[in-house]
């Protein structure tokens, strides 16, 4: 929608001026900017230090575990310190493995073509696409998709009745237990509400399943300790931790990820290649590493690793103790705001009290969300996402519809007054 066509859809509604600068813009920014982005949930600007230690080093690079030469050393000693900072600030455990991947997504897409063959999956229907949907494109891997609970308590005896099925049949047909996966978001891209995934592991480990934590949204805003939380993955994106630079990570158990067929083929995660037949028809040989660079053919995002290594301890000086304090306030104050116009409904699945990070959506009745968010952005400069945030089943059941209805990407039209098909989401941090 163009910027002309927001106005006019501005101009025959309730104008709704608590939403504006006076109080979305100072939060953030602590002042007076042309513009502020409003969207870190989808991608948040890099801190001034990952900005300072990218330009320190882009001179100096080089190609990672492939030279003799100083540039490639210093390279190559960057990105494996990269890890050793990254093993630090998830508090990984001494035989974890920390992959480097593009992002969660890539992440959760690696573990799932490293499950053995018929592991079972459990997932709830609320999470993000991309830790909803990567498991079935695996053959030979079941997936059990569990309801939308109500609260935290709900969602682990939704998990622990699962679970305790899944065991029973597996008995009763005396197959052996199998393989079994939780996958559980830890802060919602939606609602920013918090999942409980200490006690979820709790459940998952009772039954002998594992469980990988989608850290996307949790990791930016609070410390994700991977032996505290007793999780056996984590994975998260670096340009929601503010680092920008295409790089994410899959870190925890080393086992599967070991015995699973690399997930790229080529350079680098290779030891050792011969042809099985010199000329004609033949094959080829390959002994594949067992470390991380398994699952890291190709050159690697040198830059993209340090930059999350960079954001990894300028969090871990400022200190989440702080951050999560500030970011609390903000909080409050832009649901305060919120609150004083009858008009918006705040999504929430878990109700108005649960601890949550700065991630805010919500409908304003008589407003298709895309237009109002259009006319955030060129009346007020405040960029907002607006849409179904790739979690269509949850958006659409929190806006009452069934979380079977098919979701859209896109701006579905809605007139005034009909229910909403789509939100409006302000997402912010306390890391800038
Ligand atoms: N998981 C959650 C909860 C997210 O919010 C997102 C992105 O919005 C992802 C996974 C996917 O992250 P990426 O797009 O960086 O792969």
């Amino acid at each position: 929608m163009s910027a002309t066509a927001a106005a006019t859809a501005t101009a025959t509604h309730t104008p709704l001026p608590v939403l504006g600068r006076d109080v979305l813009v100072p939060l953030v920014t602590g002042g007076e900017v042309d513009y502020a982005a409003l969207d870190y949930a989808a991608s948040a600007p890099a801190l001034q230090r990952v900005w300072d230690d990218i330009a320190a080093y882009a001179p100096y690079y080089g190609s990672v575990h492939r030279g003799a030469g100083y540039l490639s050393q210093l390279s190559t000693d960057l990105f494996e310190n990269s890890r050793k900072e990254v093993a630090a600030f998830l508090g990984c455990r001494p035989d974890d493995q920390v992959v480097f991947t593009r992002a969660t997504t890539d992440s959760l897409n690696l573990l799932a073509a490293a499950l053995p063959q018929g592991t079972r999956v459990f997932v709830f229907e609320t999470e993000h696409h991309a830790s909803l949907l990567p498991w079935q494109q695996r053959d030979g891997i079941e997936v059990g998709y569990l309801s939308a609970p109500r609260s935290p308590r709900q969602a682990v005896e939704t998990l622990e009745r699962a679970l305790a099925a899944w065991r029973a049949d597996d008995q009763e047909a005396d197959t052996g237990a199998g393989a079994a996966l939780v996958c559980v978001t830890g802060a919602s891209n939606v609602t920013g509400e918090l999942w409980p995934v200490r006690e979820l592991a709790e459940v998952a480990h009772a039954h002998g399943a594992r469980i990988v934590l989608d850290a996307a949204q949790l990791a930016p805003h609070h410390p994700v300790d991977i032996a505290a939380l007793d999780v056996d993955w984590v994975a998260f994106s670096g340009h929601k931790l503010y680092a920008p630079f295409g790089a994410g990570v899959l870190a925890g158990r080393a086992d599967w990820l070991r015995a699973a067929r690399p997930y790229l083929a080529g350079g680098g995660a290779s030891r050792k290649v011969a042809l099985s037949v010199r000329e004609g028809v033949g094959g080829v040989e390959v002994e594949w590493h067992t470390t991380e660079a398994r699952h890291e053919a190709g050159s690697p995002n040198v830059i993209g690793a340090y930059a999350i290594a960079s954001a990894c301890k300028a969090l871990t000086e400022a200190g989440f103790e702080s951050l999560v304090a500030r970011e609390r306030r903000l909080i409050a104050k832009v649901r305060e705001g919120l609150a004083e116009v009858d008009e918006v409904r705040v999504l929430s699945l878990f109700g108005d009290d649960a601890p949550r990070v700065g991630v805010i959506s919500f409908v304003v009745e008589g407003w298709n969300s895309s237009h109002f968010a259009a006319a955030l952005s060129a009346e007020y400069g405040i960029g907002v996402r607006d849409g179904l945030f790739c979690a269509h089943p949850l958006v659409r059941t929190l806006l009452g519809g069934e979380p079977g209805e098919a979701g859209e990407c896109g701006a579905p039209e809605t007139a005034p007054g009909e229910r909403s098909l789509n939100a409006i989401r302000v997402s912010f941090g306390a890391g800038t």
